[in-house]
């Protein structure tokens, strides 16, 4: 199973990091062993100060496909859910400056939080879902897929263009503005449409 990850699909949050407007998606990935395990915490990991949540919609993959149309990809996916990308920013900020890859930065152990998932047939629409972060019960991230750049179907077109895409695998479809860091102790509530899909504790 993999994780495919896009960077900088909403406009605020691109320019909260003051970050150009990409002209296609940003990919990264991040390996099966990234994902948090169920009912563990999150162990803020020594080499960074400044770790950031990430709150963004997710799904996964229930077919084999490559090179999918745009209008055939709603086919590949029949759950969603919302999910953390955690961010060393700080060591994000170092590896850019120099040009590096980003995988220290988002591909660590823990870095992958995965919700509950839910049928998409039970939203009437994919286009307006609402999703948000609370953190201590205060919100801290929210927005709805309408201000995507790219939406789902045209993400799983894209990716499919450079990678097989396979059962189980969980496409990550960007954050939105609000991002900021955790400090230990702090409870990460992750919500779709009211529904609560997660809950983590960081150590
Ligand atoms: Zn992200």
């Amino acid at each position: 199973m993999k994780i495919i990850c896009i960077g900088r699909n909403y406009v605020n949050h691109i320019e909260e990091l003051q970050n150009e407007r990409p002209t296609e998606p940003v990919i990264f990935m991040k390996p099966d062993s990234a994902v948090l395990l169920k009912q563990h915490p999150f162990v803020i990991p020594e080499f960074s100060q400044d770790i950031h949540h990430e709150i963004e919609l997710i799904v996964r993959i229930n077919k084999v496909g490559k090179y999918i149309d745009t209008k055939f990809a709603h086919k590949y996916y029949d759950e969603i859910s919302v999910g953390i990308d955690f961010t060393a920013r700080d060591l994000q900020d170092q590896l850019k400056s120099k040009g590096l890859p980003w995988e220290k930065a988002k591909s660590f152990d823990g870095s992958a939080v995965i919700g509950e998932f839910l049928p998409k047939t039970q939203f009437s629409s994919l286009e307006n879902l609402t999703f948000e972060l609370t953190i201590n019960n205060k919100t801290v991230q929210k927005s709805d897929s309408s201000h995507m750049l790219w939406k789902i179907d045209e993400l799983i077109s894209y990716i499919s263009q450079y990678f097989t895409l396979k059962i189980g695998d969980i496409i990550f479809t960007g954050t939105p503005e609000g991002v900021s860091a955790v400090k230990p102790d702090d409870v990460l509530e992750g919500f779709l449409e009211g529904n609560k899909l997660f809950r983590i504790h960081i150590k």
